[in-house]
């Protein structure tokens, strides 16, 4: 049983916490400023909870897409009917997609990491291929082929084996070390709600408004979530996010499939 700890900026008063939120985007955000792209990932998916289902909840509310990144050995036929009937159908919202196979460390050393250069190609062969058949036998054609490898990082192999087999998306962190080959699209987030780890909340709350401000204002914003490490107070910004942003005429808000159809 994995400990979930909220993280320390949401002790923060809750209110406080969305009057700043509105001041940033719309610093940056207004009727005559560029394009913005926007893109929600929530990682972790497969359980069904009550917090999934509040998480769930928020997106159909103020009809924002949202893609889930589910792990393959995490889902069973059951909990995958129990997951869909919480979302219903509605391609529109929902991209779900291959979360690495079974959100484990192979890596002796360093950054934790499920795909990385330390093991051989045969085997990051066999389980991008176990993870993907495992989540389309279950889940058929509402999966989309697309990868968020576990900790955002996977190494340069991972990466061809993902071309070669077919993917179409990739989506880590923002400032990923190895770029992946040509026609497999790559999709960061820049914007990291649940997992910080500032000890201080004023510093985690000035840090994510940060991130926030810069993503939105460079015209890209892909925004995290763990929905497992979230309180009532992540659960009120959020959705003050989405309200906000699904105001903004100038704001596309998109999941990872309609995202792969904007590449040339
Ligand atoms: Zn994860």
């Amino acid at each position: 049983m994995i400990h979930y700890t909220p993280s320390s900026l949401w002790r923060l008063h809750p209110e406080d916490l969305q009057r700043d939120l509105q001041q940033r985007v719309h610093a940056v955000v207004s009727p005559s400023s560029h394009p913005c792209l926007v893109f929600f990932r929530a990682d972790d998916v497969a359980v069904p909870s009550r917090k999934f289902s509040r998480l769930i909840a928020l997106f159909k509310r103020r009809r924002v897409p949202l893609s889930l990144a589910v792990v393959p050995t995490w889902l069973t036929p059951s909990r995958w009917e129990a997951v869909r009937s919480i979302a219903g159908d509605d391609p529109f919202l929902w991209c779900w997609h291959q979360h690495g196979y079974q959100h484990k460390n192979h890596e002796p050393k360093g950054k934790k990491c499920e795909f990385g250069q330390s093991r051989a190609e045969a085997d990051l062969r066999r389980d991008l291929r176990r993870g993907w058949d495992r989540l389309s036998s279950i889940m058929g054609p509402l999966v989309f082929q697309a990868f968020t490898p576990p900790w955002n990082r996977c190494g340069a192999t991972a990466l061809v084996l993902l071309k070669e087999m077919g993917y179409y998306v990739v989506s880590r962190s923002e400032g990923a070390i190895h770029a992946p080959p040509r026609s497999l699209a790559d999709f960061s987030i820049n914007v990291d709600l649940h997992t910080r780890k500032e000890s201080q909340p004023e510093a985690g709350r000035d840090h994510l408004l940060a991130e926030l401000e810069t993503a939105l204002a460079g015209g890209f914003c892909g925004v995290m979530i763990h929905h497992q490490r979230m309180n009532g107070p992540a659960f009120d910004f959020l959705d003050r996010l989405l309200e906000i942003l699904s105001r903004e005429k100038r704001v596309k808000l998109m999941h990872l499939q309609d995202l792969a159809g904007t590449e040339p």
